[in-house]
């Protein structure tokens, strides 16, 4: 499987020379194999992945598309109407997403297209569009296996991912804050560290958020993001193989996240703990 982050910045898309090594858009990464295509949200980073994918289109191939949704809120659906392949009749995409909604994720959608929004509604796209409310335990993405899980913890809440091939995982877990489960009583504590630890065992791939420093979390409590020393810990109880810190704090510069990796390398090499460690930068593709 190749995986391709076209977005890793959380929150907000933020331009600019201080984020350029990183990336400034926000969330959108891709797990392809011989003409499959998984895409894990629709930040704006997915603007740039629709270009790449539409020289496809235009050599006539049929595109079958699988997007699938943490959550709508709007870092992770700001890109879809710039999706350059929802204007090409050759492509079927289908959109995932929780039904755990108070409104129907068609109508979320829907309603980011409205004419006071954008000029082009998502009745009028040449593509096929399909909007599914996840429900079956897992999806199947021609030789890749989806399975998802609901997080409790961020305003509305989200979903996390797993794509599996060839005994080989990847799981995509952001906009959570792991942080409170600690927070819980001992018997809910115990059910989500349970559930989380479970789904992301021995993954050879986690992408998670990592927004706040364990010194910044004490003043952003509540606002359903992860900070990094919880989440290296939890990644090293359960044996990830290789971590990317994910959903970059828009006012993280580049430079920060440097010294951040460089930190944390020295920490984890002081205890001798073998996980890879990165922060995710855009443009970057890894094969599994
Ligand atoms: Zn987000
Ligand atoms: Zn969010």
């Amino acid at each position: 499987m190749e995986v391709t982050f076209w977005g890793t910045r959380g929150s907000i898309a933020t331009p600019g020379r201080g984020t350029e090594k990183y990336g400034g858009n926000t969330p959108c990464v891709s797990v392809s194999i011989q003409g499959h295509h998984i895409i894990l949200d629709a930040g704006t980073g997915i603007r740039n992945l629709g270009l790449a994918l539409k020289d496809r289109a235009k050599r006539g191939e049929e595109s079958r598309i699988h997007l699938f949704l943490s959550h709508t809120h709007w870092d992770h659906i700001q890109g879809l109407p710039f999706f350059q392949p929802l204007y090409e009749p050759n492509t079927h995409l289908t959109i995932y997403g929780s039904s755990k909604k108070g409104r129907f994720l068609s109508s979320i959608l829907w309603g980011q297209m409205d004419v006071e929004y954008f000029p082009i509604g998502l009745s009028d796209l040449a593509a096929t569009l399909e909007i599914q409310e996840i429900s079956s335990r897992e999806i199947k993405v021609g030789p890749m296996i989806v399975e998802w899980e609901e997080q409790k913890f961020h305003p509305g809440g989200s979903v996390r991912y797993g794509v599996r091939m060839n005994g080989k995982r990847i799981v995509y877990a952001t906009d959570v804050e792991l942080d409170k489960i600690f927070q819980e009583g001992a018997q809910e504590r115990e059910r989500q560290l349970g559930s989380y630890l479970e789904f992301i065992e021995n993954a050879d791939l986690l992408i998670a958020d990592g927004q706040y420093t364990g010194r910044e979390y004490q003043k952003k409590q509540g606002w359903g993001h992860t900070s990094i020393p919880v989440l290296i810990d939890l990644a090293l109880k359960a044996r990830v193989k290789q971590l990317a810190v994910f959903h970059h704090d828009p006012r993280r510069s580049d430079a920060e996240i440097d010294e951040l990796w460089r930190l944390w390398l020295e920490k984890l090499k002081e205890k001798g703990h073998s996980i890879t460690l990165f922060w995710a930068r855009e443009g970057m593709t890894l094969a599994l």
